[in-house]
């Protein structure tokens, strides 16, 4: 059978999926027990309870102890510990062997350039992870493999520790898909077009998995992580939130762009170009239906898909009589923003009024001094001020285009709960609408919000 036509699941486990053996046999039981689960991604070994270390943390910290100029011998032996822990449950204990050479070796290399060493470390504990998985499932009599980055041409930017993917990867990874076996392949990192290892920023196994699911043109991409679904509104606000079963990646960006944040952002991109379905679910509890990220919706369950807030965002308001009849005046303004190097987030306009909005962190106080004189200057503004300590809430569906009156509804909500808005702003595909509230109402609006919209 043509390998492009058959199906195939591009499985990424996260950190706490692969914590411990106990995990890793759970692991290994979800990917056999659906043959089409041909390609595993893994993160390194992750937390196994609430104050324990990441193994990526502990090689970081290997690496800097290093780097001072240390033996690194107490850090290099908490890593070893985890993976001859792991190993010896597992009964794969002859891979240890390879493991403890590599990451010693890894420790004794040249430390001339920090990045280049801090990364090859870094990426040592996906690496490690891979081999470890593999040697299990081929020791308990499966077809698997691992697979090595390098070997399988995952080419990546040549910047440290926060690299991109090139696109000749994705071709030269879609060959995988002639191979037998079950492919154990590792998160994170790739290698420069000179052959060192870079990592992706952190967090970044969900964008190999994606970028392998695009290569191989999986049927779905499995991120299988520690929650039942992701949820309408983060869980820490409201008690028992609605779960949601589908979301489009339009939505998911809106709401990513208010601080809710599921995968690594760069993540769903290469799914997204090529309209591969994300189906996130819970190692811990795969009998439950997780939540489905898809191009476009086959059915609408609310009006609203999800609600997020966030706080540190400021607006730069100018006023100026006539505004609207001078050509080029909104051009003028964008320049000077963009001459400090600041980037904006949103524009939301009046007759002779424009409010930007801009998160707090870009516009320093230096910078606003000089943007600020700029635009009275050269602008003769009218009036110009700049208010701080506001947040962002976002009301994002795509059924609310279709629907009449849900701003209506969501303004209703937040004034009856006598919260006051700085900014409305909805975008023209109308799948969001943004409010801006001072920061101390950022939470209360969400949930008032989550009332209005999921309790009624
Ligand atoms: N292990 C890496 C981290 O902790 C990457 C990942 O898990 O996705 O950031």
């Amino acid at each position: 059978m043509n390998p492009r036509v058959m199906i195939m699941k591009v499985a990424k486990f996260g950190g706490s999926s692969l914590a411990d053996a106990s995990q890793i046999k759970k692991v290994c039981d979800i990917l056999l027990s659906d043959k089409s689960r041909r390609f595993l991604v893994v993160s390194a070994p992750g937390k196994r309870y609430k104050s324990d270390i990441k193994v990526t943390d502990l090689l970081i910290a290997l690496a800097e102890a290093r780097l001072a100029g240390k033996s690194g011998e107490k850090e290099l032996h908490a890593v070893l510990k985890r993976y001859e822990e792991i190993a010896s449950e597992l009964g794969a204990t002859e891979v240890i062997t390879t493991i403890a050479s590599n990451l010693r070796e890894l420790s004794d290399a040249d430390r001339s350039s920090p990045g280049k060493f801090i990364d090859a470390l870094k990426a040592a504990g996906e690496d490690n992870c891979a081999r470890l998985v593999a040697a299990y499932l081929s020791a308990t009599g499966h077809s698997a493999y691992y697979c090595n980055p390098q070997d399988a041409g995952l080419v990546l930017t040549s910047d440290f520790g926060k690299a991109h993917v090139l696109p000749e990867s994705y071709a030269n990874l879609a060959t995988l898909s002639e191979r037998e076996g079950i492919c154990v392949f590792p998160g994170f990192f790739g290698y420069s077009p000179e052959g060192d290892v870079v990592t992706f920023s952190r967090g970044g196994s969900d964008i190999t998995g994606a970028i392998l699911a695009a290569s191989i043109n999986a049927t779905v991409y499995e991120n299988w992580t520690d929650v039942d679904n992701v949820y309408a509104v983060n869980p820490s606000l409201v008690k028992n939130p609605f779960p949601i079963h589908e979301i489009t990646y339009d939505e998911m960006r809106e709401l990513a762009y208010a601080g809710f944040s599921v995968l690594h952002e760069e993540a769903l991109y290469p799914a997204y170009l090529k309209g591969i379905p994300v189906h996130i679910r819970n190692t811990n509890n795969p009998s439950a239906d997780g939540t489905k990220i898809v191009c476009k919706h086959d059915n609408y369950d609310s009006l609203v898909t999800g609600i997020a807030g966030e706080k540190g965002f400021c607006t730069l308001t100018m006023s100026k009589y006539l505004m609207n009849k001078e050509v080029g005046f909104l051009m003028k303004v964008l320049k000077i923003i963009a001459d400090e190097d600041v980037s904006i987030e949103h524009v939301p306009s009046g007759i002779d009024s424009i409010t930007i909005v801009i998160r707090s962190n870009e516009l320093t106080a230096e910078k606003e001094r000089r943007i600020v004189e700029r635009i009275s200057l050269e602008l003769h503004v009218d009036e110009i001020s700049v208010k701080r300590n506001l947040s962002i809430v976002m009301i994002v569906g795509e059924a609310m285009a279709k629907t009449v009156g849900t701003t209506a509804r969501a303004a209703s909500a937040l004034s009856k709960a006598g919260i006051n808005l700085e900014i409305i702003n909805q975008g023209a595909s109308e799948i969001s609408v943004m409010f801006g509230v001072r920061d101390e109402y950022c939470n209360y609006a969400v949930r008032e919000l989550y009332k209005e919209f999921f309790t009624k």
